[in-house]
């Protein structure tokens, strides 16, 4: 399976920032890359993103949807919309959105079926935080997580996961290749289909080759080095070849 790797924008991005969405396409034309490439910008501009990648080897994604089609839910953007937009996927889970929206492991499963009855796939977030790993609970709370959050009729056309270590996310602090590579190997143990695993948390131009390098990881989830397209495109041309 091709690995992918996939940008989170986070609320970071107005217009002028499609430049980089637009020179990542150009680059991937005339140097295809190895993987699937997929940039999630701030729900403002999706429509705009899939209007620029279009016909390119960039797919738009977006960054949370709301489990209900439509409805009286000020403020929420539901995964149909999205996808009417041009998205294709969506992240669902991202700690931020579990942190700071209070979303339980019931809601995330929500909005990956969301995700599947709009017919994008769904990136689900699971990761512990710095106290769950020094309580040496980073095992347990990942297939807490897992069981919780990702529907069953999960398949690696429809989910991917993104493990992300809530410690490493936007800190530079990196998991070790051996700590992505035992944790990765217990996700793909507690799956029943075999979904693309991502890892996340500050991966960067200089740390993706080995991290991509490694077996069980299916590609990368990025955010600040997602926002730059010679970094992302750095990060692109790491990947493995899946084929
Ligand atoms: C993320 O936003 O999912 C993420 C991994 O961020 P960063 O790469 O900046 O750590």
């Amino acid at each position: 399976m091709r690995q992918l790797i996939a940008g989170n924008w986070k609320m970071n991005g107005l217009g002028a920032a499609l430049a980089e969405l637009e020179a990542l396409a150009r680059a991937l034309a005339a140097r295809p890359a190895a993987c699937d490439v997929l940039i999630c910008p701030p729900a403002t501009l999706i429509a705009r993103a899939a209007a620029a990648a279009s016909g390119s080897a960039v797919a738009i994604g977006g960054q949370d949807c709301r489990a209900e089609a439509s409805g009286a839910f000020t403020g929420d953007v539901s995964a149909e919309m999205l996808r009417d937009a041009g998205a294709t996927a969506v992240i669902v889970g991202h700690s931020e959105r579990r942190q700071y929206h209070a979303e339980t492991d019931a809601i995330v499963a929500a909005k990956a079926r969301a995700a599947w009855r709009a017919g994008l796939t769904a990136i689900v977030c699971i990761g512990e935080s710095e106290a769950e790993r020094d309580a040496g609970d980073a095992y347990d709370v990942c297939s807490r997580q897992l069981a919780g959050s990702v529907p069953a009729g999960a398949t690696p056309a429809n989910t991917a996961i993104a493990y992300e270590p809530i410690w490493a996310i936007g800190t530079g602090k990196t998991a070790s290749v051996g700590e992505i590579g035992q944790i990765h190997a217990h996700i793909k143990a507690s799956l029943a289909a075999p979904l693309r695993i991502l890892y996340g948390g500050s991966v960067k131009p200089t740390n993706a080759k080995e991290i991509l390098g490694l077996a069980d990881v299916g590609g990368a989830l990025v955010g600040g080095a997602s926002l730059k397209a010679d970094d992302f495109l750095t990060i692109v041309a790491a990947s493995r070849d899946g084929s």
